[in-house]
């Protein structure tokens, strides 16, 4: 039987896609099982089961999870996908409708007063940073590490003790070329007033669709051995490079009833 050059084409690229389409089963059985032990970050993960039977969409976190694979060094590995979020962030922000509505802007920190979790390759890249001079909290690193992945725990921690270690005096990043994945996506298109969290009560708030980076971000986290939030990751890094977290450690435990009454002056303008 004779078949057409068209046929021929058709055929490969048939077995091209069903081969992509096994990959893809694949990635989505691991994240299936992995869910529990990965922490990945609520929106993504939220993101991903919206669009995980979309081969368009998970082919991109199958895409940056195998490119992980192969590049060395944790810089290296979080530079490769925070320029892909940052590329796709770009797009998104084309939108002129997104930018009349998104009023997210410097000095306006809320979200940075939320838990925020990194990648393993992302605490090892900022941990280097600190030890290499990097300023940031030690005192709330102090306070929000106890809190360990527990969202519930960190809540309770007083508004000015919650604030993220790496937010400056002028409630700017510190560290905003080097921010986390998460970072990057995390913009509202709602008023301003509902991502007030000083008083410990989270709003619902319009947040921007960001699906491509989500799922590109779940490539990450899913390619990352451990997950979890920013000051408990950085802290375990720190030690485990041998950095003297002990002369940090002259900022005693401080228990959360001191810290509400140290917040308590602070919102009064006493100094403490
Ligand atoms: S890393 Fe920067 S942007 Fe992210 S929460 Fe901390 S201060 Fe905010």
């Amino acid at each position: 039987m004779k078949t057409s050059s068209n046929q021929i084409h058709q055929t490969s690229k048939t077995d091209q896609s069903n081969k992509s389409d096994s990959k893809i089963n694949h990635i989505t059985s691991i994240i299936k099982e992995a869910f529990q032990q990965k922490n990945f970050p609520a929106v993504a993960y939220r993101t991903y089961e919206k669009f995980k039977t979309d081969l368009s969409f998970v082919r991109l976190t199958h895409a940056i999870f195998s490119t992980l694979n192969k590049l060395r060094g944790a810089e290296n590995r979080a530079k490769f996908v925070q320029e892909f979020v940052d590329q796709e962030m770009g797009e998104v922000f084309k939108d002129r409708t997104v930018q009349l509505l998104s009023p997210c802007k410097i000095g306006c920190s809320a979200c940075c007063h939320t838990q925020v979790s990194v990648t393993n390759d992302e605490a090892e890249y900022l941990s280097d940073l600190i030890i290499q001079g990097k300023k940031m909290n030690w005192t709330n690193l102090h306070v929000q590490k106890d809190a360990g992945d527990d969202t519930q725990k960190f809540i309770k921690i007083p508004y000015h003790f919650r604030s993220c270690i790496f937010l400056n005096d002028l409630n700017a990043c510190s560290i905003y070329e080097d921010r986390p994945l998460v970072c990057r996506t995390n913009s509202v298109v709602g008023d301003p007033s509902q991502c007030k969290n000083d008083d410990g009560q989270f709003r619902t708030q319009n947040i921007l669709n960001t699906h491509k980076a989500d799922m590109m971000i779940m490539g990450a986290y899913l390619h990352s051995p451990k997950n979890g939030a920013l000051p408990s990751m950085i802290w375990e890094k720190l030690k485990a490079k041998n950095y003297q977290v002990t002369s940090a450690s002259q900022h005693e435990k401080i228990s959360i009833q001191k810290l509400s009454d140290q917040q308590k002056k602070i919102d009064h303008g006493k100094n403490i």
